[in-house]
C-alpha cells in the first residue's frame, strides 16, 4: 500500500490523480490533501478519501474547512500555511508526493519532499525551472525517486533506456524531441494576437488544464519551461533538446538515438496516463483512459516551431543557455505577466516583452541557496510589476 500526499489536490492534476487513486483502493491510500482557497472542493475530497491531514492557504480557510468537516463527522486534521505544506510533503507516514501546486508557490513543499527522500511525482515544472541544480542535488543526496508527470517528460522517461542515469552520453541518445501542440494560436493571423482575450487563450484545442498553464501553452512559454525541465531531468544540454510542433497531441514526445532509431510514446491526451504510469512505476495499471484509435485519428502532422510567432520559446532557450538564475527570473516574470493578462491588465502579445525586459534589467548570477534564489524571484516579480504598470 502506497500512502500519498497530493499537493494541489483541487487543481486539474490533483483531480486527475484522485481519479486514478480511486480506481485502485487496494494500492493507494491518501495521507494528505492540500488546496489554496477552494475549501468546498477540498472538503468533498476529504470526505471521499479520508486523509489524515488537509492543508489550506490561510487561517480563515482552515476555519471554514474545519467546520465543514466537523459537520460531516470527519476526523481529518486541518492545518494551514507553507510550513504545513512542507510538513505533509515530508511526513514519515507518506511514501509518495504528487507535487501539483501551480507556480513558484510549489517550490518549498516540492523541495521538502525531495529532501525527505520521497517518491516525488513532479507536475510542478516551475519548481524545477527555478531551482534546477539545487533541486536535483536534493534528489541525489536524499535518494528520492523523481518521476515526471508532465506528459512530454513522462513520455521521454518511458522512451529512455532503463539504465539511463542523469546524462545522455553512453546511452546512444542523440536528441530529445519535445512535441508541442502549438496551442490555440498556431495559425491565427499574427496581427490579431494583440486582441487575444483570456477566454480565447485558456481554450486549449487538445488538453483541459489550469488557467496559468493554458496561457503558457498559448504563448508556448509552457514548451520553453519544458525545455528547461528536460534539461534538469535528463541532463541534456539545450542543443540536444528540440521542439517539434505536432498539432494532434497524440505523440507525447520522442527520443532519437545514434543508430537512427526514434522511440515515441503515444496515447490519448489525458493526464491520467502519465499520472497512472508514475503512481504504479515500474508496474502498469488501468488509468481510465481509453485505447488510442489510430484509424480514427488518421494522420499525425509535424512542423518546426515559428520563433517569431512564439518569442517566449526563444526567451526560455536563451535563459537556459545564460544559466545562473536566468530561468528563475524568466519564470517569475512570466507568472506576473500571465496573471496581469488574465486580469486584463496586460495585452497577450506584451507577455514576452515584459519577460524580456526583466531579463535584460537583472543580473542572473549562480546562487547557492534557496533563500538567495527566492530573493531573486521576489526582485524579478517587482521589476515585472513595475514594467506592467
Ligand atoms: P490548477 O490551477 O488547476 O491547480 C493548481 C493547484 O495548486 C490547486 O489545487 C490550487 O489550490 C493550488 N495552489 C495554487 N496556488 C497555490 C498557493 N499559492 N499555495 C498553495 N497551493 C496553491 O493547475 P494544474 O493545471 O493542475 O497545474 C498544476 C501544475 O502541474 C502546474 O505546475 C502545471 O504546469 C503542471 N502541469 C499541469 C498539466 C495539466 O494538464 N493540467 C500538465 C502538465 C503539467
Ligand atoms: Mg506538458
Amino acid at each position: 500500500m502506497q500512502t500519498i500526499t497530493i499537493l494541489g489536490a483541487t487543481g486539474s492534476i490533483g483531480a486527475s490523480t484522485l481519479d486514478v487513486v480511486a480506481r485502485h483502493p487496494d494500492r493507494f491510500r491518501v495521507y494528505a490533501l492540500t488546496a489554496h482557497s477552494q475549501v468546498r472542493k477540498l472538503a468533498e475530497q476529504c470526505l471521499r478519501f479520508t486523509p489524515q491531514v488537509a492543508v489550506v492557504g490561510s487561517a480563515e480557510a482552515a476555519k471554514e474547512l474545519e467546520s465543514l468537516l466537523q459537520q460531516a463527522g470527519s476526523r481529518t486534521e486541518v492545518l494551514h500555511g507553507e510550513q504545513a505544506l512542507c510538513a505533509v510533503a515530508s511526513a514519515r507516514d507518506c511514501d509518495t508526493v504528487m507535487a501539483a501546486i501551480v507556480g513558484a508557490a510549489g517550490l518549498a513543499p516540492s523541495l521538502a519532499a525531495a529532501r525527505a527522500g520521497k517518491r516525488v511525482l513532479l507536475a510542478n515544472k516551475e519548481a524545477l525551472v527555478m531551482s534546477g541544480q539545487l533541486f536535483m542535488d536534493a534528489v541525489e543526496q536524499s535518494g528520492a525517486i523523481l518521476l515526471p508527470i508532465d506528459s512530454e517528460h513522462n513520455a521521454i522517461f518511458q522512451c529512455l533506456p532503463h539504465t539511463y542515469g542523469r546524462r545522455p552520453d553512453g546511452h546512444g541518445v542523440s536528441k530529445i524531441l519535445l512535441t508541442a501542440s502549438g496551442g490555440p494560436f498556431r495559425t491565427r493571423p499574427l496581427d490579431t494576437l494583440a486582441s487575444v482575450t483570456p477566454e480565447e487563450a485558456v481554450a486549449h484545442p487538445n488538453w483541459v488544464m489550469g488557467r496559468k498553464i493554458s496561457v503558457d501553452s498559448a504563448t508556448m512559454m509552457n514548451k520553453g519551461l519544458e525545455v528547461i525541465e528536460a534539461h534538469w531531468l535528463f541532463g541534456a544540454p539545450a542543443d540536444r533538446i528540440e521542439v517539434v510542433i505536432h498539432p494532434q497531441s497524440v505523440i507525447h514526445s520522442m527520443v532519437s538515438y545514434d543508430d537512427g532509431s526514434v522511440l515515441a510514446q503515444l496515447g490519448n491526451p489525458d493526464m491520467r496516463t502519465p499520472i497512472a504510469h508514475a503512481l504504479a512505476f515500474p508496474e502498469r495499471i488501468e488509468s481510465g483512459v481509453g485505447p488510442l484509435d489510430l484509424a480514427r485519428i488518421g494522420r499525425l502532422d509535424f512542423e518546426a516551431p515559428d520563433m517569431a510567432r512564439f518569442p517566449c520559446l526563444r526567451l526560455a532557450y536563451d535563459a537556459l543557455l545564460a544559466g545562473g538564475t536566468a530561468p528563475a527570473i524568466l519564470n517569475a516574470a512570466n507568472e506576473i505577466a500571465v496573471e496581469a493578462f488574465l486580469e486584463r491588465r496586460l495585452a497577450f502579445h506584451s507577455i514576452p516583452a515584459v519577460i524580456e525586459g526583466v531579463l535584460q534589467k537583472l543580473p542572473a548570477p549562480d546562487v547557492g541557496s534557496i533563500d538567495a534564489l527566492l530573493e531573486q524571484d521576489r526582485t524579478a516579480r517587482r521589476v515585472a510589476l513595475s514594467l506592467i504598470s
